[in-house]
């Protein structure tokens, strides 16, 4: 089968044909109709996350279930499938809680399958594939457990955008803000997953919604996502603009980029009382400077969610339903389509902030 192999970091992935075998005891075969090109995969491209080469990028993804392996059950041969990127031992205490993101019963390498052994190989050499899926290949096998069957009628690029960019921005509003109606609300950077954070606060019947990121293209995509005001932080302060618009700050303030900067930035925007919420996935060693009173003398809360703090088995299909209900735009954050060999091209354009998202589709 074809895949996109990332042989060193800053170079551009490499299309090539390798060997994967059938699954085994627990695992899923699945023939990958979609996947994204998600900010994270960038990051292990530039080496801002380091976890070896060569390895198969790829974490959302969606498709149809081609084999099973033994003992694997709830999947069938033709389901269709929104893949995750994260374990569920479903025994843990974080599983049994309903926070299977921070699994603690599958911790071993996240790169190849639970018994510790790749599953795809080029010329002999074992390849490591990101989150145990690595969906930038025609294929996949996957551990079960991160397979989610979905109902048949939505489209594979649709799925596969649940899969990351939708649970994460939509979860992060939903699941660990918990942003109450009427709330004022800042999203940092208005990517992919910025505009789900978006349209999560506009599904939740936020008041003010206000986009803050660099490039005026991306605020114009963050108004049709439901911002009710934009700050472009290269024409002044943006916590001051911030303030400003809201009589004082937001709050909630969501930072979707992953830099200790604009954390600082989220925190400083949040009003008294207020909640700031890092949703965006710093470099690895980086730091943000924090002023600690503020989170006595102003009640400040700052917290972190992962994946949108999803349960995917939950989240997943009723993300979908709300999509087919009208309530989630997520056809229209697709900006550009690809083929697998074009996915140097998603990258590019994803670095210069053109898209709000690429999709890479199979033949089906
Ligand atoms: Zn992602
Ligand atoms: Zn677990």
């Amino acid at each position: 089968m074809k895949a996109a192999i990332l042989n060193d970091y800053e170079q551009p992935l490499s299309i090539e044909e390798i060997r994967i075998d059938p699954p085994r005891t627990g695992e899923v075969k699945v023939r990958i109709g979609a996947t994204g090109v998600c900010h994270s995969d960038y990051h292990v491209i530039k080496g801002e996350w380091k976890y070896g080469v060569p390895m198969i990028l790829g974490h959302e993804a969606a498709g149809i279930v081609e084999e099973i392996g033994p003992n694997v059950v709830g999947v069938q041969p033709g389901d269709h499938a929104v893949l995750s990127f994260r374990p569920y031992c479903g025994v843990c205490r974080l599983c049994t809680i309903g926070r299977s993101v921070m699994c603690e019963g599958h911790t071993g390498n996240r790169f190849v399958m639970h018994d510790g052994t790749a599953r795809v190989h080029r010329n002999g050499e074992d390849l490591m594939i990101l989150g145990r899926m690595g969906s930038f290949a025609e294929y996949v096998v996957i551990p079960a457990e991160q397979v989610i069957p979905v109902r048949k009628d939505v489209s594979m690029d649709v799925l596969a955008l649940i899969g990351c960019a939708v649970t994460t921005g939509v979860g992060a509003v939903v699941n660990a803000a918990k942003v109450e109606p009427g709330s004022s609300v800042a999203v940092i950077g208005c990517g992919g997953v910025g505009l789900n954070v978006i349209q999560g606060a506009a599904l939740v019947s936020a008041g003010q919604i206000i986009a803050v990121d660099l490039l005026d293209n991306k605020l114009e995509y963050a108004r049709q996502f439901g911002a009710t005001d934009t700050v472009n932080a290269a024409e002044g302060d943006p916590v001051e603009q911030v303030r400003e618009l809201t009589g004082g700050g937001v709050d909630y303030a969501f930072e979707v980029i992953g830099n200790g900067k604009t954390v600082e930035q989220a925190v400083q925007m949040t009003r008294a009382g207020g909640t700031a919420c890092i949703v965006g996935m710093a470099p690895q060693n980086s730091k943000a400077t924090i002023d600690p009173l503020i989170f006595v003398t102003k009640e400040t809360r700052l917290i972190g969610t992962w994946y949108g703090s999803a349960r995917p088995r939950f989240d997943f299909p009723r993300l979908i339903e709300l999509t087919l209900a009208g309530k989630l735009k997520v056809k229209e954050l697709i900006s550009r389509r690809y083929t697998l060999d074009q996915i140097n091209e998603g990258f590019e354009r994803l670095g210069r902030g053109e898209v709000a998202r690429g999709v890479i589709t199979f033949p089906v």
